[in-house]
């Protein structure tokens, strides 16, 4: 294998115990800990696994955390005051509200409710305002792209002047990631182009690319001989492509794979990463580090 594996559970690691630090730290010195609070309305299943584990990983860190679960057929009024009242709670920095909602409720009028202080998903327009203003205007830069622009610094790729392709234009990845690569500053400069489905040629594009962030949702749509040799490959796509047996547990699990043809561009790129256990585990890390810049912000130490 030619490529160096970029692998996110390692940055994780490598994250988490940086927070775990600050966090003891900050609690010595001031006498508070970061709060971050998680609202599920209903029971969907991937949502609940998602809501567990952010709120796992708060309590590995020594956050103070709460998680409100409340029924399918909550009122918009209901989650509105609830929102409201985090968002008049000294003690939490961060408010997370776990999409999908329930028909019933407007999804963007929630959103739109958070204080953009408390905004540590980085989605209210008003963080998207900042992200797009760069520099010190940024509070919560959106956790996925934060996650692969963090993997790409760690890993010492080159960014400055480097030609950077992203393939997708979503507002949760693509728009933000190509947004932050080409700010001024560290892990960015970068010539960005952004191509999507009404892109006439993408693999012309694609072997431009010094830096490939493939974000698009289809598995296998990028082809090794659309890679540049040496390039920096970051697969976002997570695909349900069938399903196993686990080894470990016996029971049924998905089968996953990215939206790069693994095997193949693993020959020709320097640099890539892996699905499973590559961006992913980086989105719920660059939660905590949000939510742990949130208080710093409140305490003026930053
Ligand atoms: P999305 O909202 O569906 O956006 C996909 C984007 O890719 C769209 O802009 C679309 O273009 C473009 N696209 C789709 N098919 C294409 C094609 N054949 N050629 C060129 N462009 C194409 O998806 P998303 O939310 O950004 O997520 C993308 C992938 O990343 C998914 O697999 C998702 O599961 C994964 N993801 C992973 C994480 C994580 O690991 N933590 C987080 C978020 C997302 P148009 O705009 O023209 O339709």
């Amino acid at each position: 294998m030619a490529a160096k594996l970029i692998k996110g559970t390692e940055i994780r690691e490598e994250i988490l115990e940086e927070i775990e630090k600050e966090v003891a730290d900050i609690k010595e010195k001031h006498g508070v800990v970061p709060g971050l609070v998680t609202i599920l309305v209903g029971e969907n299943p991937a949502s609940i696994s998602y809501v567990t584990l952010k709120i796992k990983t708060a309590h590995r860190l020594g956050f103070h955390e709460i998680q409100d679960t409340l029924s399918e057929d909550l009122s918009e009024e209901a989650l509105l005051d609830l929102i409201d009242k985090y968002n008049n709670d000294d003690s939490i920095h961060g408010i997370l509200v776990q999409l999908p909602l329930p028909k019933q409720i407007d999804e963007k009028k929630i959103l739109n409710a958070i204080d953009p202080d408390k905004d540590v998903d980085g989605f209210h327009p008003v963080n998207v305002g900042r992200l797009m203003i760069g520099g010190d205007e940024v509070k919560f830069p959106p956790c996925t792209p934060a996650g692969i622009q963090e993997m790409i610094i760690r890993a010492g790729v080159e960014t400055k002047g480097a030609e950077v392709v992203v393939v997708g234009r979503s507002n949760i990845v693509g728009k933000p990631i190509a947004n932050m690569m080409l700010q001024k500053g560290v892990g960015a400069n970068s010539t960005v182009t952004v191509v999507h489905t009404g892109t006439k040629d993408l693999a012309s594009h694609c072997r431009r690319a010094d830096i490939l962030i493939v974000a698009a949702g289809v598995p296998g749509l990028v082809k090794p001989e659309w890679i540049k040799p040496g390039a920096c490959v970051i697969d976002v796509g997570v695909n349900r492509i069938g399903e196993k047996i686990s080894e470990k547990t016996g029971k049924k699990i998905a089968i996953l794979s990215g939206d790069v043809d693994f095997n193949a561009a693993k020959e020709i790129a320097g640099s890539i990463t892996p699905v499973p256990g590559g961006v992913g585990p980086m989105t719920i890390t660059m939660l905590m580090k949000n939510t742990l810049k949130s208080l710093k912000l409140r305490l003026g130490i930053i």
